[in-house]
């Protein structure tokens, strides 16, 4: 995958990171984009240039239309192109839809869902014009299934799938595949916030019987960026130890 340029959303930490690192290792540019990790996003440059991979940190809030345009300029303005999108970042807000506020609805929809939709419109033609062109999101489990306590989460990541189908269409006369990656339960700072009872309750519906670290995830991404998924397009690919079955 050398001379591939990649961004990856939510970058710096996280399953971001691992992405970041897994995408480095095979050669590719990284653009890590962070929003508040300034830290970790210059660490992870660091730690990815010591090993002769080639990244930078480039700071944006995807959920903002203009922030998200500028990251795809930067991008473009240091490497010359784009081959490789991943709508990573993502956040949670939860509540039964009882007690949710119009406002963790209003700001999971506009990170979740409208910031995928804004990375994909401002990076469309730059993808379109490469030879190689790959747009990789990441859903989650609960756009599939549901979950209690979600209901903007869920909605966001099963937006999420539907823009997927709808752009792996758009874009397949020019080769450009667009897939989604649903991860199911990842040991990381989104989850950590969960009660003990919550993740023995998860873990006994886990057909594997154990979380999913993040390199399951980056692998994932990495196999679907890379040629031999060049077949694959418009699919969702569920890496959650089958609790989606
Ligand atoms: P995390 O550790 O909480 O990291 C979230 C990442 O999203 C951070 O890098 C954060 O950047 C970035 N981010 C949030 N809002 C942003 C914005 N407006 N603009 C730019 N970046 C923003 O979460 P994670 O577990 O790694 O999750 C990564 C993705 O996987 C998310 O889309 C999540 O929904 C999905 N997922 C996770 C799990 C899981 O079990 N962990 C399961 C299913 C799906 P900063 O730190 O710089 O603010």
């Amino acid at each position: 995958m050398n001379d591939l340029v990649a961004i990856v959303t939510g970058g710096a930490v996280g399953i971001g990171r691992s992405i970041s690192l897994e995408l480095a290792k095979a050669k590719v540019k990284v653009v890590i984009n962070y929003r508040s990790s300034a830290q970790s996003a210059e660490e992870l440059v660091n730690e990815i240039t010591s090993f002769g991979g080639e990244a930078i940190a480039i700071k944006a809030d995807i959920s903002n239309f203009t922030d998200a345009k500028n990251l795809v300029d930067k991008t473009i303005e240091h490497f010359g192109k784009l081959n490789i999108l991943v709508n990573n970042a993502g956040i949670t807000d939860d509540a039964l839809i009882l007690r949710m506020k119009e406002e963790s609805f209003d700001s999971v929809i506009t990170t979740n869902l409208k910031g995928v939709w804004n990375m994909c419109k401002h990076a469309s033609r730059a993808l379109l014009k490469a030879e190689y062109g790959r747009i990789i999101n990441i859903s989650s489990v609960s756009g599939i299934k549901g979950n209690i306590g979600q209901s903007n989460y869920s909605a966001a990541k099963a937006g999420v799938i539907g823009l997927t189908k709808s752009l792996a269409r758009e874009f397949a006369s020019k080769g450009v595949t667009v897939n989604a990656v649903s991860p199911g339960f990842i040991d990381t700072k989104m989850t950590s916030v969960l009660s003990d009872d919550i993740k023995n309750q998860v873990l006994n519906e886990i057909p594997l019987k154990k979380f999913g670290d993040t390199t399951d995830i980056a692998k994932a991404v990495l196999f679907l960026a890379s040629n031999d998924a060049k077949y694959i397009t418009g699919q969702t690919l569920s890496v959650d130890g089958g609790l989606s079955i």
